[in-house]
Order: structure tokens, then C-alpha cells, then sequence
């Protein structure tokens, strides 16, 4: 028998093949819920941690957290991906962002566009709305029935802090017209340094409980039928030269000093330097200068109406 194939449902197609790969370690952080095993899904490729976190406890902490907890003011490259496509979308939009925040994304919209947000922090959609932002709620329950034709939905860093990605893709899909898109920006866990580093990756915050790469996004639209737009990976933040030589020799000592560690010899030997303190290094150092997240645009067919005129 395969030992790497534990008895744990997918969250995501609830296949009960899933996969074992590995404990993923608690990290500092503003949420505690200890370690948790990362599973892989070989059907639809998601992994997820497992047991699920404490959910009331999280949105707890989403809703109490302060609308300067996060810059809104800085360079986001999947927010300039999505104001490209948008661009050539027929104007006026009405456009959705699923957890905007405080509403710099809708900030960016053309003038004229109708912003709405979906958002559990108080603090950040007070701020939202003084921008002129029309926030329905701080779920997708709370969207009125009279709002069911958006031109765009976004969800930037969201996905990953949800245990029901395809119930609310789902749900934002049938809120799109037809034709409308529904863009996600996340984590790549197929990217090639997440690989080199399967249980220690950066991106392995306390608060990211679900993690995906092309091929789920591949599975979901096909599930949903959705039409990809686009799919490509993306570095997330605008980083100097210098700042990517930086990471890059962070991560090279990182490596070495746990290949010491996997040594006994050279681990008796590092703990009489000074350098030993890096041998507790738990986690590999954050890289925003590498190209590990993805962005997808899916797109709603048009009707059938639609398409009969265009033929
Ligand atoms: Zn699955």
C-alpha cells in the first residue's frame, strides 16, 4: 500500500485519494493554529492544509483588522495585469472586488466604472466607501439578487484564504454577465522555488489554507465552464536589482545552512560559529524578486442570444 495516501477527503472534488506531503510548521504570526499537514489532491491539484484552521476564529481576526494593517499604496503588478485587461473591456464597468479592502484596486479603475466590494475588515471598508466605493457586505451571502451582472469580479490574495474555492468561485461566476470575467491573482505552488522548498516556502502564512497552480485553475474552468482568458505567472512586487540579489544570496545561505543541518558532523561544527543562528532558520526567506504567483482571467460564455447575433 502507497503510505503517502491518507483518508482525507479534497475540500476542492472531494476525491479520497489525497496525498501526504509533508508538515507544514506554525509560523510567527497575528493567527496561531499550530502545524498542519499539507495534502495534495492528484485529481485536481490543490493542496490544503489539514485539519482546517479555526474559521470563526479568522474572521474574527479579518473583521477586527485595521485598514493600516496593509500599504494600499504600494506598486502590485496583478492589480496593473488587471487594469490592462479591463482596458480594453467595453466601457463603462460595474466591477466587484471580493475582499477589497480599503479599495485601492477600485481606486485604479477608469473613471466612470461602478466599484463595488465585498469586505470583512470594518476599518478597511469604512475607508472603501469614503473612496467612493459601494460595499454589499462582508460575504458573498450578502450580495442582494438585484446585483447579479457584473462586467468584472477580481479576487487578489484571496483565494488562498478560503477552505470553499469552488462554491465561491462558483457563486461570483453566476453573479458575472455573460461574457463578464472573473480575474484571481495567488500563490503558484507549482513555481520552481515553492517546489525546491515543498514544506518551508515563504508563502505558507497561518492565515493561507488552500494553495493552487495552473492546473487547478485548468480543472475549475473546465468544472464551471469557463472560458481561460489568460493564465500566466507573475513576479509579485516591483523589486530593485539589488534587492534581487539580496534574496537570491538569502536564499542560497538558507539552503546551505539546512543542508548543514542535515549533516551531524557539520552540525556539531556550525554550532560553534557564529553563524549557527541561521541553522533555526525554519522557513525559507520571503521572495517577492521570483515569479511565483499566478494570474488567471476567466471568462463567462456569452449567451446563447449573444452568440446568435454575433454569428
Ligand atoms: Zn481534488
Amino acid at each position: 500500500m502507497d503510505e503517502t495516501i491518507v483518508a482525507v477527503k479534497c475540500i476542492s472534488c472531494a476525491s479520497e485519494n489525497t496525498r501526504f506531503e509533508g508538515i507544514v510548521s506554525q509560523r510567527p504570526g497575528r493567527f496561531q493554529s499550530g502545524d498542519s499537514t499539507l495534502v495534495q489532491c492528484p485529481v485536481c491539484g490543490i493542496r490544503f492544509r489539514h485539519p482546517v484552521a479555526d474559521l470563526a476564529a479568522l474572521e474574527e481576526l479579518y473583521t477586527n483588522t485595521a485598514h493600516t494593517t496593509w500599504p494600499d499604496d504600494d506598486f502590485r503588478r496583478d492589480h496593473y495585469l488587471a487594469l490592462n485587461l479591463i482596458r480594453y473591456m467595453p466601457q463603462p464597468l460595474g466591477v466587484l472586488d471580493f475582499g477589497c479592502y480599503s479599495g485601492a484596486f477600485l481606486c485604479k479603475l477608469p473613471s466612470g466604472c461602478r466599484r463595488y466590494g465585498i469586505e470583512l475588515s470594518e476599518s478597511a471598508s469604512a475607508v472603501a466607501r469614503q473612496r467612493g466605493v459601494e460595499i454589499l457586505g462582508k460575504t458573498i451571502k450578502a450580495i442582494d439578487a438585484k446585483y447579479d451582472n457584473f462586467d468584472c469580479i477580481t479576487m487578489f490574495d484571496v483565494i488562498e484564504h478560503l477552505t470553499t474555492p469552488v462554491e465561491t468561485l462558483t457563486s461570483l461566476s453566476k453573479l458575472l454577465r455573460p461574457g463578464g470575467t472573473l480575474i484571481i491573482s495567488t500563490g503558484d505552488s507549482d513555481s520552481l522555488l515553492w517546489r525546491l522548498h515543498p514544506m518551508s516556502y515563504y508563502y505558507y502564512y497561518n492565515e493561507h489554507l488552500t494553495f493552487y497552480n495552473a492546473r487547478w485553475f485548468r480543472w475549475f474552468a473546465q468544472r464551471a465552464g469557463l472560458r481561460i482568458a489568460v493564465q500566466r505567472r507573475f513576479v509579485r512586487d516591483k523589486v530593485t536589482f539589488g534587492g534581487t540579489l539580496r534574496q537570491f544570496a538569502l536564499l542560497a545561505l538558507y539552503d546551505f545552512t539546512q543542508m548543514l543541518y542535515r549533516c551531524r558532523v557539520s552540525r556539531f561544527v556550525a554550532g560553534v560559529f557564529p553563524f549557527s543562528k541561521t541553522l533555526r532558520w525554519t522557513v525559507a526567506p520571503q521572495l517577492s524578486a521570483f515569479p511565483d504567483h499566478l494570474f488567471v482571467a476567466l471568462q463567462k460564455e456569452e449567451s446563447n442570444e449573444n452568440r446568435h447575433c454575433d454569428d
